[in-house]
């Protein structure tokens, strides 16, 4: 127990933990470019606020919560999503008083108990944006091209982006009637699951990866066939955006988000090397939940990426592929009075911006510059008591594989000029 993380969850140790980095770098970076703001919420937040919002019918709010009552026996659950946080602080600090659209972005662990297997953790991570206070189909194209942005900008290639419209409370309840009378007469043949769904959410049977409810559903008439004009002219106006932008699609009439909230745009991101659990994110319009949590009527649209799943699917890259980690210097330093000066000579190379690193083991020489090897040193500086003392130190260059002497107050702006900040 000790030695042991709980299941489900895990380590990022160094070696790995760049791959993390660089796919938040790059997520924060077109943040930046789209002028998406970082919101941070709570790790935990009332149960409630799951319940409500994600819905007491799903699997996440009914199997999956890590909820438990803290010493003043107040429900409280480990975030399973960052939706609802979102929405929860966006009416808790009023931002619907600030210049619309409020764009936001998130970062962070969450937290689902379900079965652990490949891509699939207990403790797990995403990254998503919400955008709050615009009905604009160019918006829902504006919110989809980042997420395939993303997937592009760190070369992941072979994606499919997967759209449909599951319409809205005026469109939609004529259709789930439609689907509920169909699937009906197949009640036996649904998985245990869908025939619980056929009482409380029909559409989301549309969603099953069962074989036998796949077939079922396999001739349903498509949502974007009952849409009301008002999603069918969104729907349109969605697709032809992101034709503008040269953001290609497939339209997928089985894609459906279970709940009464979420409206019109739903898309996916598909990485079909990736089996049964292909998902790499997704999203949509949810013009109905601001209302569900508590505030006025408010649009939104937004998505989920999982960071392990884009790790999946990035596999294959090494990190010096991906992340070129800059060069730096090795101090070298010989002897006790000389271990001080490399103390005080690596302080000064990093506050200049420079990579710098020194052994703290007593090691020769030759073990030092083994040791400058491992750190992908592009240069070395040796010092050595005698050089010392004549206020000289050796600089290697390690591409070059030559050696000089340079005077010790010039080393830094030497290295400097070299090295670039
Ligand atoms: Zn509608
Ligand atoms: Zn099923």
């Amino acid at each position: 127990m000790l030695t042991k993380a709980p299941r489900g969850t895990g380590d990022i140790l160094p070696g790995e933990v760049e791959k993390w980095q660089y796919l938040e770098e790059q997520f924060k970076k077109l943040c930046r470019d789209y002028n998406y703001k970082e919101i941070r919420t709570p790790i935990f937040e009332h149960t409630e606020l799951f319940v409500r919002s994600v819905g007491e019918d799903t699997d996440i709010v009914g199997k999956e919560m890590y909820t438990f009552l803290d010493k003043g026996d107040r429900s409280i659950t480990l975030r399973p999503e960052g939706t609802a946080p979102t929405v929860r602080a966006y009416l808790q600090h009023k931002l619907y008083g600030q210049a619309q659209p409020v764009k936001l972005f998130y970062y962070g662990p969450m937290f689902r108990y379900d079965r652990p297997q490949a891509g699939r953790f207990r403790q797990f991570h995403q990254w998503g944006v919400e955008v709050f206070g615009s009905r604009e189909p160019l918006l829902d194209a504006e919110v989809i091209s980042l997420a395939v942005a993303f997937f592009n900008s760190v070369g992941i290639e072979g994606l499919i982006l997967e759209l449909n419209s599951v319409g809205c409370s005026k469109c939609r309840p004529s259709y789930r009637e439609e689907i509920r009378k169909y699937i009906a007469g197949y009640r036996d043949s649904l998985c245990l699951d869908c025939s619980r769904r056929l009482e409380t959410n029909p559409m989301r049977i549309l969603d099953c990866k069962e074989k036998n409810c796949k077939e079922i559903t396999n001739n349903i008439p498509e949502m974007t066939g009952h849409l009301c004009e008002e999603c069918r002219e969104h729907f349109k106006e969605v697709v032809e955006s992101l034709e503008a932008i040269k953001v290609s699609y497939r339209i997928n009439p089985r894609l459906v988000r279970g709940l009464d909230y979420y409206t019109r745009t739903a898309f996916e991101i598909i990485d079909p090397q990736l089996g049964a659990q292909n998902s790499l994110g997704g999203g949509g319009r949810y013009d109905d939940l601001v209302e569900v949590c508590g505030g006025n009527t408010t649009p939104a649209v937004g998505f989920a990426i999982g960071l392990e799943r884009a790790l999946l699917a990035l596999k294959s890259k090494s990190i010096e592929d991906l992340y070129q980690e800059k060069p730096g210097v090795f101090v070298a330093a010989l002897g006790n009075k000389a271990g001080m000066e490399g103390l005080k000579m690596v302080t000064e190379l990093r506050h200049e911006g420079i990579k710098a690193e020194k052994d703290y083991l007593h090691r020769s020489l030759k073990a030092q510059m083994k040791q400058a090897d491992r750190i992908n040193a592009r240069y070395v500086i040796i010092m050595g008591e005698e050089e010392l003392e004549k206020g000289k130190v050796l600089l290697r260059d390690m591409k070059e594989g030559h050696q000089r002497e340079v005077t010790k107050k010039e080393i830094t702006a030497h290295l400097k000029e070299k090295m670039g900040r």
